[in-house]
């Protein structure tokens, strides 16, 4: 293995797949998948539904662990680790964003910034502090105090994003963020994603929607569990080569 190369991979995933067990039943929901993600990459992995995205997503979000192969995250290799382990890596190294937001309703936006932090040890006037700042970083410092049903959509992802990054991990993974909002909230979010890419942040995301993709660096293409283009930008991909 290339020792420079290896460096610079934040996120490397080798032939990696995964099998569900629906009772007698076996899903191969993705096979032999290889690919690399550098230091303050800004991606995004389409492809139909059912493709494998999300899948993917959770073993690269640490939410998940493969059937076969490995998974280096930021060097460490984290496909097999008992989930204890892994849960630990996932709250030190990285933010997850979904598309439900995933906000608890009864606590305000804050507390729910504050909310990995509690996990992570951190106490206090500290702990308050980092979250504003977060919350300040994805515009919200005037909306600490509101909870979730008082916030648009929008705003509601901003949250979720402010405690997807308030540990500074070093990958942000959101998988289809802007699925559930209208296309002015959507260029909102979009924009706190590409601020954070720009200040430095290694961002993926999962999306179906090019005028989101457009705006990454690069994007990756699943098609039947399997990366089939992880260079190409939205313009240059060749849908018709691709079909079965
Ligand atoms: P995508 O996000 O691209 O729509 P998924 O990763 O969700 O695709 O799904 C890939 C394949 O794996 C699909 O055939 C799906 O039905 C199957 N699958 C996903 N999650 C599970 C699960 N928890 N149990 C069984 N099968 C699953
Ligand atoms: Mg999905």
């Amino acid at each position: 293995m290339n020792q420079a190369l290896e460096k610079k991979d934040i996120i490397r995933l080798e032939q990696i797949s995964k099998v569900y067990q629906m009772g007698d039943v076996e899903v191969q929901a993705i096979a032999n998948v290889s690919l690399s993600i550098q230091a303050g990459e800004y991606c995004a992995i389409m492809g139909p539904s059912g493709s494998g995205k999300s899948t993917a997503m959770n073993i690269i979000g640490c939410l998940d662990r493969p059937s076969k192969g490995q998974y280096y995250l930021d060097g460490t290799d984290v496909a097999q680790l008992p989930k204890k382990e892994l849960s630990a890596i996932r709250n030190q190294k990285l933010g997850f964003v979904f598309q439900q937001f995933h906000l608890l309703a009864q606590l305000t936006a804050l507390e729910n910034v504050m909310l990995p932090m509690v996990y992570a040890g951190i106490k206090g006037r500290e702990r308050r502090d980092k979250a504003a700042e977060a919350l300040k970083q994805v515009g919200l410092e005037n909306r600490m105090q509101n909870k979730p049903n008082q916030l648009s959509g929008g705003q509601q992802q901003r949250v979720a994003i402010a405690r997807a990054i308030v540990n500074r991990p070093v990958v942000l993974l959101a998988d289809e963020p802007t699925g559930a909002l209208d296309t002015k909230t959507t260029e909102e979010v979009m924009d706190i994603f590409t601020q954070l890419n720009q200040d430095g942040m290694t961002v993926v995301m999962v999306t179906h929607e090019p005028d989101v993709a457009r705006l990454t660096n690069r994007i990756i293409w699943f098609r039947d569990g399997q990366v089939v283009q992880s260079h190409l930008t939205l313009d240059e991909f060749q849908p018709s080569h691709h079909h079965a």
